[in-house]
């Protein structure tokens, strides 16, 4: 070791990485020059920004560009490549950070992976992309040698065969970046072959956008899909754009591709991804748009184009009315931003407009990926309300999968005023919410809100299509007389008057002022009983979400409405009458009530139920026959 030479021992998950990398046979090992060349072109790019606002910088005028070369090497020695870029450079503290004590997080997740045991990491690599490590599946050793842009900075080397171990030196290099000197394994040496460089280059890198040659050639398209007539762009193209751009495994689930004179200026290629969280791989890192102003890239993650809860949306804009040399500042109070913006959501809208029309299973999978985002926009953005609301989806009592409002709208009975909603916690267990009875009754529909997001925003619906949103659990709520077939509860029932007031009395002395009022109900049918609120409930809705967040949740007094036809409430009307002490009554009516909070998702704790019940199946098994 020379006296200018320091070593340093990895870190424990980098040596543990290495090991696999190093002792594994893999077979895509061609993607370790994927991330060399990832690596090489984020370098460029924050070089391209630093450039901006600072000319003071080693080698200004240098051709942002990635070089891959095969130098000669002697008859029988090692075979060899190199890679260089133009880049940011790195500082010997630089080397020795970056390249020894983070591990990036695709490497952790690798390791979990391999750590589980159940997966080969042969097959895994390709997948995950573990960063600049993955030299090591190809290399004997590797040398770092970089010169970072400062002018002061010395350059350094950092130095590894893919041990425990590495070595930061001095180094001579006179020009800016970093060169990366691979020393292929023996079995790796179809690696040091230009053909062979290239083609890997344009199956992985074909949009990278700083020229990378192989040799003298340029080995990369380096190509601007989004300036292209989307009539010469393949389907293939898109694909490998969107893979080459993002590291997304999965293709995305809508590209949109358009070009606008007016009011603006304006090339985009936006794609919605398949899903809403990234995939580990994932090469973006921030939520936002890459603008671009003639060619140029201005900003990585420009996020003053779309409103956040449409973050998701990833891709490129570019316009040549923005100027070149547009500061953040002018970015975010700009005209012509505002205008780019408004006509890239327009179009989006537009295009998810007609995937609902479509391809209703399409559109389906994207609402129960970014369904939740719209709602976040209700709740976050109020003038987004009117365009956002036709593509809300809900699920009802009346269909089977996603409606929207307005099919909602289009099917409403003759004289319905309001849209039917019912809040619970899911969609199966609102099934058989008794505040559905008199609307099942009537084949009036009604949506499901089930989602703790629903409750959130049902303050701010309003209306739709002039018709308001009213909720089923309002006390006051005037329906429509049933017809000949439907009979009222009170004809039915055999309850005597005095039999159910006395009944009634018994459940006010037992719930005491956890309810407001109770009294009999008009419209229940299948449900014993139900809790409405009273007419001028403030933030019923709200409660339900204090519950989710746990937060000073008091259970809501509602008004509880009794079925008097309903055989267990006859029966228990009975046993008031002849039995007036049995134990059975006072726990009926308190499982009762809390049966009925659960339906309501209002239940703070329905475990406590357990006990009682316990008891009454007991009493049951006694008396049962
Ligand atoms: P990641 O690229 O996800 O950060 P890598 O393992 O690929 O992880 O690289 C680790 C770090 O090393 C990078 O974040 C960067 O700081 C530094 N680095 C790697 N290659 C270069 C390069 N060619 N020029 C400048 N810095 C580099
Ligand atoms: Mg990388």
């Amino acid at each position: 070791m020379s006296e200018q030479a320091q070593a340093y021992t990895f870190k424990a998950e980098i040596r543990q990485l290495l090991h696999i990398l190093v002792h594994s046979l893999y077979k895509d090992r061609d993607i370790f020059l994927r991330e060399l060349i990832s690596n090489a072109s984020d370098a460029l790019t924050r070089m391209h920004f630093e450039m901006l606002t600072n000319r003071e910088v080693l080698d200004v005028d240098a051709e942002l560009a990635i070089h891959i070369d095969v130098p000669d090497v002697a008859e029988g020695q090692p075979k060899r490549i190199v890679i260089r870029d133009s880049g940011i450079g790195m500082t010997a503290e630089e080397l020795r950070y970056n390249l020894g004590t983070i591990a990036q997080s695709g490497a952790r997740e690798f390791l979990a992976r391999v750590g589980e045991g159940k997966v080969d990491p042969n097959d895994l690599i390709g997948q995950f992309g573990v960063g600049f490590y993955s030299v090591f599946m190809a290399a004997d050793e590797v040398r770092v040698i970089s010169r970072s842009y400062q002018p002061e900075a010395a350059p350094a080397a950092w130095v590894c065969d893919g041990s425990d171990s590495f070595r930061i030196e001095t180094a001579e290099k006179s020009d800016r970046g970093t060169e990366i000197h691979i020393t292929l394994k023996k079995d790796a040496e179809e690696f040091a072959n230009a053909w062979k460089l290239r083609q890997i280059v344009k199956k992985h890198s074909d949009f990278v956008r700083f020229p990378i040659y192989v040799g003298e050639e340029q080995a990369n398209q380096q190509q601007s899909l989004w300036r292209k007539s989307p009539a010469e762009v393949t389907v293939d193209e898109y694909k490998n754009f969107y893979r080459q751009m993002t590291m997304e495994f999965e293709e995305p689930l809508l590209t949109i591709h358009f070009s606008s004179d007016v009011p603006v200026n304006l090339r985009a290629l936006l794609f919605i991804p398949a899903k809403r969280e990234p995939g580990i791989l994932a090469a973006r890192k921030e939520p936002g748009l890459m603008l671009y102003s003639h060619n140029v890239l201005i900003q990585e993650y420009c996020t003053d184009l779309l409103p956040p809860w449409l973050g998701y949306i990833d891709g490129v804009v570019d316009s040549e009315d923005l100027p070149l040399n547009v500061s953040r500042e002018t970015v975010q109070n700009n005209r012509i931003m505002r205008q780019l913006g408004k006509t890239i959501q327009k179009r989006i809208f537009r295009e998810l407009e007609k995937l609902a029309e479509e391809n209703r299973e399409k559109y389906a999978t994207f609402w129960q990926e970014f369904g939740r985002a719209f709602k976040e926009g209700i709740a976050t953005d109020p003038v987004a309300k009117e365009d956002v609301m036709p593509f809300l989806r809900y699920y009802t009592s009346a269909a089977e999968g996603w409606v929207s409002l307005d099919e909602y709208v289009a099917r409403m009975k003759e004289g319905q005023t309001a849209i039917y909603y019912v809040i619970g916690d899911d969609a199966k267990s609102i099934a058989n919410s008794p505040h559905l009875d008199p609307f099942k009754a009537r084949g009036l529909e009604v949506l499901y809100w089930v989602d703790p997001l629903d409750a959130l925003i049902a303050p701010l619906m309003g209306t739709y299509k002039e018709k308001p949103f009213q909720n089923i659990d309002d006390a006051g709520l005037e329906l429509p007389e049933l017809g000949d077939d439907g009979e009222t509860a009170v004809s039915t029932s055999t309850l005597s008057e005095k039999a159910f007031n006395l009944f009634v009395g018994r459940c006010v002395t037992t719930l005491g002022d956890r309810v407001i009022e109770v009294r009999q109900s008009k419209v229940l049918k299948d449900s014993p009983v139900r809790l409405v609120s009273p007419k001028d409930a403030q933030n019923r809705e709200m409660q339900r979400l204090y519950r989710y967040l746990d937060q000073n949740y008091e259970v809501p007094k509602k008004i509880l409405e009794i079925n008097r036809q309903h055989p267990l409430i006859e029966s228990l009307a009975r046993l008031v009458e002849e039995h007036p002490d049995s134990p059975v009554i006072n726990m009926s009516i308190e499982q009762l009530y809390d049966s009925a909070l659960l339906q309501e998702g209002l239940h703070p704790n329905p475990a406590h139920m357990l006990p009682r019940i316990q008891e009454l199946m007991m009493l049951a098994a006694q008396t049962g026959k």
